[in-house]
Parts: structure tokens; sequence; C-alpha cells
């Protein structure tokens, strides 16, 4: 490791934490404001259940919100905490547990706090959707390295940074579709893959792949593809000890 990222405990940015608050009812509404995660759902499963092994393994899932990837990462088999900044999604992933009949621990924490207490204890780490809507995504990215074992996984979302993603994500998504509420996502906060990469490689991370996922409007489709130029998938994982 050539450089290490500062890990910043109190990196939450507050007006999130209270955009997803507000928001955190409907949650498992499949037709309302977390509608994109609901369709992408499936894909992003798929794509962790080609790469890692869920079936046993310990999971934790960063910025896990209304609980819809952890649900699904356990409904495979895998033993899973979800971990939120945000209390009021945590309390809606928690009931759905009731309906569901799925068992997840959800956690109220940062994935640096809860660094502090889970180092090196999981096979996989996920953190989807989430690094977009903190104020050092950095400082995530080397806390969920050091939650991973030596020769764990690591799969990381986000939205890459360019034009095509300003028109798609926020114009497109959000004012022209309304597929999300308008405001959900800050332009500037969007990370292209090299720079995702180079976090991870500061952390120790390998990577190994990048795929997008793309939405076809007329269709109504989301797929995986090469195409990572708005939301894509990142597969790193850490070195085994030698
Ligand atoms: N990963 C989930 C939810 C994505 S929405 C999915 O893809 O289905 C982003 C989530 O990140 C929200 O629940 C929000 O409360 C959470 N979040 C934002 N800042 C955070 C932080 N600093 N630490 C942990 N979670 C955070």
């Amino acid at each position: 490791m050539s450089e290490t990222t500062e890990i910043r405990p109190d990196n939450v940015d507050a007006s999130e934490i209270k955009k997803f608050t507000a928001m955190a009812a409907r949650w498992w509404d499949p037709d309302g404001d977390f509608k994109p995660l609901h369709r992408l759902n499936p894909l992003r499963l798929d794509y962790i259940a080609q790469r890692c092994v869920l079936s046993g393994a310990a999971v934790v899932d960063i910025g896990c919100g209304g609980g819809l990837l952890s649900e699904a990462m356990a409904a495979a088999g895998a033993r899973v905490t979800g971990v939120d900044a945000a209390d009021a999604p945590l309390q809606v992933a928690k009931l759905h547990l009731l309906e569901s009949g799925q068992q997840v621990d959800y956690v109220l924490s940062t994935a640096e706090q809860f660094l502090e207490t889970h180092a090196g204890k999981f096979d996989l780490v996920t953190c989807l959707e989430m690094l977009e809507h903190v104020p050092d995504p950095s400082s995530v990215v080397s806390a969920c390295a050091g939650l991973v074992k030596p020769g764990g996984q690591v799969i990381f979302s986000t939205i890459n940074r360019n034009p095509k993603a300003y028109a798609l994500a926020v114009i497109g998504a959000e004012y022209i579709l309304g597929m999300l509420p308008k405001g959900t996502h800050d332009y500037s906060k969007f990370i292209r893959p090299s720079e995702l990469a180079a976090w991870c490689r500061e952390a120790g991370l390998v990577v190994h792949d990048i795929t997008g996922m793309t939405f076809n409007p007329l269709t109504d489709q989301y797929r995986l593809k090469r195409d990572a130029d708005v939301n894509y998938l990142m597969h790193c994982s850490r070195e085994p000890a030698l």
C-alpha cells in the first residue's frame, strides 16, 4: 500500500440523512421514490452472486437503507448485517423483516464507526448507491477495505460523472421520467470509475471488474452492460494474507 486515506468517523452529510429520513416510509413501494433501486436490485444481486459466495457468508451492507439488497442477500443464504447512518430507513428495514421472514441484523452507524469494532470480520462488503451521498467517499472505501477479511470481496456501485450521466441520472431520471424525487442526486458528488478504482487501490483492494447498469426508457428495462457511462458496479477483493 503506497498511501492510506484518512478514515473519518464523522463522515456524514446531515442534509443527506434528512433526505433519506423523509423518504424512508416509501422504501418498499416498488413504484415509489425508490423505484430505480427496486428495478436494479435483481441485477445487482445477480452480479454479486456471480462473483461471490453468498450462502453462509458473513456480509455487511454499508448504507443499506430500507434493506432491499440486505434482504435479497439474506434470502440467498448470507448472514447479513445492514449498516446505515439514518435511523428511519433502518426502522423500516426492521419492520419489513416481519413481512418477509428474512433475518438481517440492522445497526445504526457509519462505515467508519462500525470498523472500530468489526475490522476484518466479513467475507463480503457491499456498499451500493451510497458513496455519492457522503462528504468523503474515499474514507468509506477505506473503511470497507478494513471490514473485509483478507481474501474477501468488496462490491461498490455509484454513478459516473460526465455530461451523459448528468443528462440521464439527474435531468432524465429526476425531471423528465420522474423516476426519482428532484434533488435526490448532486451531480458534483458523482464518481468516475478511475477515481473509485484509485481509492480502492490506495485502500489495499484489487479491482477485478467494472460493469455498467443501463436503463432503456423505451423498453423500461435495466441491464448489466460493459457501458459504465452512468450507473456502474465495481468488484474488488482484499489480497489474501501471506
Ligand atoms: N444501499 C441501499 C440504499 C441506497 S440509498 C440500496 O442501494 O438499496 C443511500 C443510503 O446511504 C441511505 O439509506 C442513507 O441513509 C445512507 N447513508 C448516507 N450517508 C451515510 C453514511 N455516512 N454512513 C452510512 N450510511 C449513509
